[in-house]
């Protein structure tokens, strides 16, 4: 089947009908499952001929495919998000430097400053919301090149111009990769605005219930998917086969998830600004969001996710953590359930996430349940504090 089957339909019916077997009286509408770890063969493998369980798998593909087809490129899926970016970074050759976000995701922080210790890469770190910065930092930067880019970044939500990025790593020969989890290709599609290489950890939005952990990369290269196919087969982290079948099936109700939680989001954002235990309420969608403009043109939507900065600092955002009832106390993101997390409670956080901030993830919950649930907590938090004062 070609990467996309119906180029003139939208985002949101792709998600539907991309990946499925091909049409025909008595053909099955899904993919299934195909536990094997080899195939029968011939003599040489040819064009087709998957080999071996490590190699290729139909339900893998039947993902990868709907994927390649919402990002508009072709996608590969791997054991993890961080197997993905693994599998991205291994695109540059040692003593490369790598520019990335201070506040991006904290696994992409460690395993880059593992490699650094390995002396395999170089790191520096650039603010994404400024282009100048990232310019200086590029022209600043010795050897190849990687500009490593997250829009929104997590947990700040700092939104980066990723078409002048794009352009200004392109101007300096850096390949330009964008994590894309936070907004998946329903609110912005990276290869369209310049960018090489797209990842992915489809363990949030794109499989969206919470029961699966798999990564993405997508890209229009013929080289780099090459590389990414060669890396995944000998470096082995491969999807599961009923992983990739579970991600599929999330991944027909994304539009649908999302439209509903970031609506939410928004909602909560707004209310989350008039209450006075929160210090500084961030989202996209508000008007004087530092990203406000920016993401109006960037993105079609604010995304599901809002960080708050609780006033009374950690304990206080540990006391809210600690009320709520409904909302699950957790890490990741971008389930059906609505999830909180003081990020900072992580070693490994980068320390520009500030101690009191709580990340949300907002699921598909009733907003008004939702809120409910949140302010009580606030409120609870907030007579906590004050009462031990
Ligand atoms: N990228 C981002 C933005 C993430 O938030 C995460 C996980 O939280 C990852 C990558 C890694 O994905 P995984 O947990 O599926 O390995």
């Amino acid at each position: 089947m070609p990467a996309n089957p119906l180029p003139e339909i939208s985002p949101d019916t792709l998600a539907v009908v991309a990946g499925r077997p091909a049409r025909g009286p008595g053909s099955e509408l899904n993919t299934p499952v195909s536990l094997t770890s080899t195939y029968v063969g011939g003599g040489s493998i040819g064009d087709g001929d998957l080999g071996y369980g490590r190699f290729g798998n139909p339900t893998w593909e039947a993902l990868e495919t709907a994927l390649g087809a919402l990002e508009g490129g072709s996608a590969r899926t791997f054991a993890s998000g961080m197997a993905a970016v693994a599998a991205a970074l291994h695109l540059v050759p040692a003593e490369a430097t790598v520019l990335v976000p201070h506040g991006a995701y904290n696994g992409t922080h460690a395993v880059l400053d593992l490699l650094a210790q390995q002396g395999r890469v170089r790191v520096a770190r650039v603010d994404v919301t400024d282009v100048e910065d990232v310019r200086a930092g590029l022209a600043a930067a010795a050897g190849p090149l990687l500009l490593w880019l997250e829009s929104p970044t997590n947990p700040l939500l700092e939104v980066a111009d990723l078409a002048a990025l794009a352009s200004a790593g392109h101007e300096h020969g850096a390949l330009v990769v964008v994590d894309n989890t936070f907004a998946t290709p329903l609110l912005q599609r990276p290869l369209d605005l310049g960018a090489d290489v797209v990842v992915h950890s489809v363990t949030k939005f794109l499989s969206g219930h919470s029961d699966v952990v798999l990564g993405a990369v997508v890209t229009r290269s013929e080289e780099l998917l090459a590389h990414l196919v060669r890396h995944r087969t000998l470096h082995g982290a491969i999807p599961g086969p009923v992983e990739a079948f579970l991600a599929l099936r999330g991944l027909r109700t994304l539009p649908l998830r999302l439209e509903r939680s970031q609506r939410s989001a928004a909602e909560l954002a707004r209310r989350l600004r008039e209450h006075p235990a929160v210090a500084r309420v961030r989202h996209p969608s508000l008007p004087d969001d530092p990203g406000h403009e920016l993401a109006r043109r960037q993105m079609s939507g604010f995304g599901a996710l809002v960080s708050i900065e609780v006033a009374g600092g950690a304990a206080a955002a540990d006391a809210v953590v600690d009320a709520v009832r409904l909302w699950v106390p957790a890490t990741s993101l971008g389930g059906v359930e609505s999830l909180i997390e003081r990020r900072r409670r992580h070693a490994g956080e980068p320390r520009v996430v500030p101690e009191e901030l709580l990340r949300l993830s907002v699921g598909v919950e009733d907003v008004e349940d939702l809120w409910a649930d949140l302010s009580q907590a606030l409120d609870a938090a907030r007579g906590r504090i004050a009462g031990a004062r």
